[in-house]
C-alpha cells in the first residue's frame, strides 16, 4: 500500500487522521497493495470529495476540509468506495456514458447503483471506524 498525500491546506494532525482512515477503509474494502494519490483541498462550498482511475495517473481521491469533521470522514469513505468499485471493474467512468458492471447506465446522479453503493458504505464504514477511533479527535 503507497499513499502518496498532497495537500495545500490541512494541519499536520488532520492529515494523519486521513490516513488512517483511507488505511482502514482500504484493508475494509480489500484494496491490497492500493497504490493511491489523495489530494487534501482548501474549503469548497461545491464538493466534499471526488475520485478518479487512469492508465497515467492510477488511483486518486481528493477531498475537501469541513467543521463538520463526521462529513469529512463520510466523504472519505464514499470516495475509497468509488476507489472499490473501479479496483474490482465494476465501475468504469472512462466512456462517454458510465459503465455498471459492464453495462452501460445513464442513470441520473441519486440513481446510479455506484452512488447508492457509495452512500450505503460511507455509513457501514463509519460506524466502524467510530469503534476503533477517538471520534473527538475530528
Ligand atoms: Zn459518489
Amino acid at each position: 500500500m503507497k499513499f502518496n498525500v498532497k495537500k495545500t491546506w490541512w494541519a499536520p494532525e488532520d492529515v494523519t487522521l486521513v490516513k488512517k482512515a483511507i488505511r482502514f477503509a482500504a484493508g475494509a474494502l480489500g484494496l491490497k497493495n492500493l497504490d493511491l494519490t489523495i489530494y487534501l483541498g482548501k474549503p469548497n462550498k461545491k464538493y466534499f470529495g471526488f475520485s478518479g482511475y487512469d492508465d497515467a495517473n492510477g488511483y486518486e481521491i481528493w477531498i475537501y476540509p469541513s467543521d463538520d469533521k463526521t462529513q469529512v470522514a463520510l466523504s472519505i469513505f464514499h470516495e475509497m468506495t468509488h476507489v472499490k468499485q473501479q479496483w474490482c471493474g465494476e465501475l468504469d467512468l472512462e466512456y462517454f456514458v458510465p459503465r455498471w458492471k459492464g453495462r452501460k447506465c445513464k442513470a441520473k446522479y441519486k440513481n446510479q447503483p455506484w452512488e447508492i453503493e457509495a452512500h450505503k458504505m460511507e455509513v457501514i464504514l463509519y460506524e466502524d471506524w467510530k469503534r476503533m477511533v477517538n471520534v473527538a479527535q475530528w
